[in-house]
């Protein structure tokens, strides 16, 4: 069996692990902040605030731009439900801008039309690893006073014309769930150069609380104030001693993806009704997913689902346009026809599987068992 995603850990990382575990700090401890600084490096951004899973991040990011009723956030359709469903924990209202079609990422002429005086913030989502177009986007955004926020969480590592994905947009976040590039099992940060934003994040993640145990501690001191209403979103040191670990071996995994995609792309480039989402010149793409479209009428989707996972291949769905969730109907009346591009290109996707830990074997076996189902339905091809 071959799933879509998968972690990679080697005995390095279980030694990081363990030997948090030997140490006096479990959580609140030094390697929070080792692991933040190490992430805020590598994106190049001035500050990063882990926190325990990308949907918290998500989360505190919403909070740390004061999003809140009568607020609009303007969210891509495609992508994991956490995108949007972080504005209505703070009480706004996510409003969906449908995609390109070429490549699934939000449509910035769309962003635009869905602008209205209630919105403040947009949040783009580099799905796939494939970043958003930032140019665009950050001009809208600055022309509109709104605030950018990238959802990150698939493209650690990818590059907008030279410049890291983390560094692009005013709060950039990551999920370190195990089938993202690195993982913590579960975890999520959030990089940005606004310091005022980053200290109203770090007070979040900590019940609201001014100070931690430890800072507390090194002071001397048992004063603390709760100063607004937080969460506990902390990571704990050993989930970060293994982010610092898988952080290491990042380069290689991207590498190991974009080799894997590289095969893939020579595979398919003369499948009939098989078409790969389309690449953009300009950014280095980080394969969190290897998604095709099945664009013919002669290719159902279902049926090359069922298929492929009859020989043991996990295909998968990324996504189900988040509109289309009954919880959205119900809430915010959307439902079919509100991002056709979305809609048309969910019936077609479906995503091969992509992590570094694949064999060569395992990627000729995937390429081999799409193409047998491909050859069915166009026989001679
Ligand atoms: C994984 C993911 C999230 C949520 O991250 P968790 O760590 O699972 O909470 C949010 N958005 C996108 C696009 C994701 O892929």
């Amino acid at each position: 069996m071959i799933p879509y995603g998968k972690q990679y850990i080697d005995e390095s990382d279980i030694e990081a692990v363990v030997e948090v575990l030997r140490s006096d700090w479990l959580t609140t401890g030094p390697k929070v902040a080792e692991f933040e600084n190490a992430v805020a490096d590598f994106v190049g951004a001035g500050h990063a605030v882990a926190v325990s899973n990308g949907t918290a991040a998500l989360h505190t990011a919403m909070y740390a731009l004061g999003i809140g009723p009568g607020d609009e956030v303007i969210v891509p359709p495609i992508t994991f439900a956490a995108t949007a469903n972080c504005v209505v924990y703070q009480g706004g209202t996510p409003v969906f801008a449908d995609v390109d079609p070429e490549t699934l990422l939000i449509d910035p002429a769309q962003v635009e039309a869905k602008i209205t005086p209630r919105t403040k913030a947009v949040i783009t989502v580099d799905y796939a690893g494939h970043p958003c177009d930032y140019d665009t986007l950050r001009e809208i955004a600055d022309r509109h006073g709104l605030a950018l926020v990238a959802d990150a969480c698939h493209a650690l590592g990818a590059k907008y014309k030279d410049r890291p994905v983390g560094s692009l947009a005013d709060l950039n976040i990551f999920s370190f769930h195990p089938v993202k590039h690195i993982t913590t099992g579960e975890g999520g940060m959030i990089t940005t150069d606004n310091e005022e934003l980053a200290g109203r994040m770090r007070v979040f993640r900590n019940h609201g609380i001014t100070s931690d145990y430890r800072q507390r501690e090194q002071q001397g001191s048992w004063f603390y104030e709760m100063t607004d209403l937080g969460y506990n979103y902390r990571i704990t040191d050993f989930q970060c001693a293994l982010g610092l670990s898988q952080l290491r071996k990042l380069p290689g995994f991207l590498e190991k993806r974009r080799a894997i995609a590289a095969r893939y792309d020579e595979a398919y480039a003369d499948i009939p009704g098989i078409i790969p989402l389309s690449v953009r010149l300009e950014v280095f793409h980080a394969y969190h997913l290897y998604v095709i479209r099945l664009n013919s009428d002669r290719l159902d989707r279902s049926l090359f689902f069922k298929s492929l996972r009859d020989k043991g291949i996990f295909v998968n769905v990324h996504y189900i346009p988040v509109h289309l969730h009954p919880f959205y109907r119900d809430r915010f009346g959307t439902g079919h026809g509100c991002c056709p591009v979305a809609e048309e290109a969910y019936q077609q996707i479906i995503s091969i599987p992509m992590f570094p830990g694949m064999s060569d074997e395992d990627v000729e076996n995937c390429i081999a068992s799409t193409c047998s189902i491909i050859e069915l339905h166009f026989p001679g091809n």
